[in-house]
């Protein structure tokens, strides 16, 4: 077993946009960040492909080539950028103590959690085949490929009942599969989406298959009452059966919400623990945007270096 120790003013773990931008600002202030990567290095962009809403890339850019570019600039700075996984933390001790998967102990003065959410999937083959052809797990992301065409939603609570009020408004006819008899929304979510013309609720329902060629063309789903197939002819597949955030290895020491989401004082990146905070998805069920992830990350890069100032360690 390796007993190797590292010291380190400043721990970035996770590497979507929040993990990056941390790493930006705070290699940029000379913190000197050490960021282990994660399970998934560049986080759920990685699954996308084109990214038109981020600001500054005004012909789009495919997610993992944007996730690469934020990445080159934070090593640009002097960031230490290592593929790994932090598996266990102890934040009862000062400075903060972190084992990796491969034994290692990380001591660091603050750390920044960045990592993030991840989207359910409803784990049928053809889900997997075709994300990114058709399948998508955000319509705020997506929704604007399917301008003008007939597209599906699955879920009933209130992202997919959100969701399904935001394709209405771009696209021609947006089927709601719901698998029980009634939805989890609240009241006036669903509301909305019953007196939306173009939005068809299909209560007791669930998907069996997702069809196509390339790219979806259909979607074959079973009314769970009559025990009936139908087809439903959609190019685009949305799955919003809620996220996951990535937060286990904190719940012995960081304040959540029943989802798992980490709390952090409003207006700010800290958490209950002194030193330690966190930015992106893995703190926000609501807005999930990769700008608004690049923008909790300098918050958290800029929270870390007064603390330290103020710490008087930097
Ligand atoms: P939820 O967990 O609230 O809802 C998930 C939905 O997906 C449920 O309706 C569930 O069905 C359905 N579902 C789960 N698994 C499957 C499956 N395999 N097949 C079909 N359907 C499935 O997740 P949300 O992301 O909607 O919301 C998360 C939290 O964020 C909630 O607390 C929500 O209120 C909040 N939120 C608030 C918003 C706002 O206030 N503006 C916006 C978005 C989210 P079933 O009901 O049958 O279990």
């Amino acid at each position: 077993m390796s007993s190797e120790v590292e010291k380190v003013n400043c721990f970035i773990i996770g590497s979507g946009p929040a993990g990056y931008t941390a790493a930006i600002y705070a290699s940029r202030a000379g913190l000197k960040p050490l960021m282990y990567q994660g399970l998934q290095p560049g986080g759920q962009l990685t699954i996308t492909t084109e990214v038109e809403n981020y600001p500054g890339y005004p012909n789009g850019i495919q997610g993992p080539e944007m996730m690469e570019d934020f990445k080159k600039q934070a090593e640009r700075f002097g960031a230490d950028i290592r593929w790994g996984i932090a598996t266990s933390v102890d934040f009862s001790v000062f400075p903060r103590k972190i084992i990796t998967e491969d034994n290692k102990t990380i001591l660091a003065d603050t750390v920044i959690i960045a990592t993030g959410a991840s989207a359910k999937w409803l784990g049928i083959a053809s889900e997997e085949k075709f994300n990114g052809f058709g399948v998508s797990a955000c319509a705020v992301c997506d929704g604007f490929f399917f301008k003008g065409q007939d597209v599906a939603i699955v879920g009933a609570g209130d992202t997919a009942a959100e969701e399904a009020s935001y394709l209405s408004k771009l696209c021609r006819k947006v089927y709601m599969i719901v698998r029980r008899d009634e939805m989890r929304a609240s009241k006036t979510m669903q509301t909305r989406v019953e007196n939306t013309p173009n939005i068809e609720i299909l209560y007791n329902h669930s998907t069996v298959e997702i069809l196509g060629d390339k790219s979806v063309n259909s979607v074959k789903v079973l009314n769970n009452k009559s025990n009936e197939e139908s087809i439903l002819n959609v190019s685009g597949f949305f799955v919003a059966i809620g996220h996951t955030p990535n937060s286990g290895i904190f719940k012995d020491f960081l304040e959540m919400d029943e989802n798992g989401y980490i709390k952090t004082i409003p207006g700010s990146s800290k958490t209950n623990v002194e030193g330690v905070f966190a930015c992106g998805d893995v703190q926000d069920h609501i807005y999930r945007q990769a700008v608004t992830a690049a923008g909790s990350g300098c918050m958290a890069a800029l929270d870390a270096e007064r603390y330290l100032a103020a710490k008087g360690i930097h």
